[in-house]
């Protein structure tokens, strides 16, 4: 049967996660609004020098044309807005949030959760990935473990940060196995996977859904996608 995957972000890990899933065979569907820049290069595998300049996904729709002449894309140049739900999630199977902002991740997170879609989110910072595979009712969800929204700047982005190039290979492999259990109906897990690219190391953290939780909890506050809710709040 045909699957749809939906992939939020270009970036790093979009990069890392989209040429595994076209291989796959599956169809999909990726976001991400920002244009290639030269130091994207280094960690983001799928763009060429002459892209600089283009349109993240344009440019990997091109490089995944040539890699996998049957690849079946569906780019969209755009930053996921809570507009967007639930009509992007038509047709989806899992959803992979390879995305670099908080915003977007939260709003990812509820929006799947409202759906009922299951979830892949990755993470990178520096030398250290993560990974968090999300059944919604079932595991725990992104705002389990983080419940909401840092202030704008108290996180430094990977633009700011820096993250080691070979890790988004990493942590996108990892992301597409998950996708893949899922897709399977194998138990993709309850925890948080965390691998530390400077020693080698990788810890798994048991996680369960927290019943307090505002969007996934047993009494939930958070029942609509309010775009008021997927603004970071500047630091005072
Ligand atoms: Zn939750």
């Amino acid at each position: 049967m045909e699957r749809t995957v939906l992939v939020v972000g270009a970036g790093g890990l979009g990069c890392a996660v989209l040429p595994l899933l076209a291989a796959h065979g599956l169809r999909i569907r990726v976001y991400d609004a920002d244009v290639v820049s030269l130091d994207n290069l280094q960690r983001q595998l799928l763009f060429r020098t002459a892209d600089v300049g283009r349109p993240k996904v344009e440019a990997a729709a091109d490089a995944l044309a040539r890699l996998f002449p049957g690849a079946r894309i569906e780019a969209v140049g755009e930053r996921l807005v809570p507009e967007d739900f639930p009509a992007v999630l038509e047709g989806v199977d899992v959803v992979l949030d390879g995305s670099d902002n908080f915003p977007t991740r939260f709003l990812v997170n509820d929006a799947c959760v409202l759906a009922g879609k299951p979830l892949v989110h990755g993470g990178i910072l520096r030398f250290t990935g993560q990974v968090m595979a999300i059944l919604p009712g079932q595991t725990a969800c992104y705002r389990c473990l983080f419940e909401d929204l840092p202030p704008a700047g108290a996180v430094p982005s990977c633009s700011e940060a820096g993250v080691l190039g070979a890790l988004c290979g990493i942590v996108g492999a990892r992301m597409v196995a998950q996708a893949r259990a899922i897709l399977e109906g194998r138990p993709a897990g309850d925890e948080l996977w965390i691998h530390d690219a400077r020693t080698g190391r990788t810890r798994m953290v048991p996680l369960s859904r927290d019943e307090r939780c505002a969007v996934c909890g047993d009494a939930p506050t958070i029942v609509n996608l309010d775009a008021a809710r997927y603004v970071e709040a500047r630091a005072a």
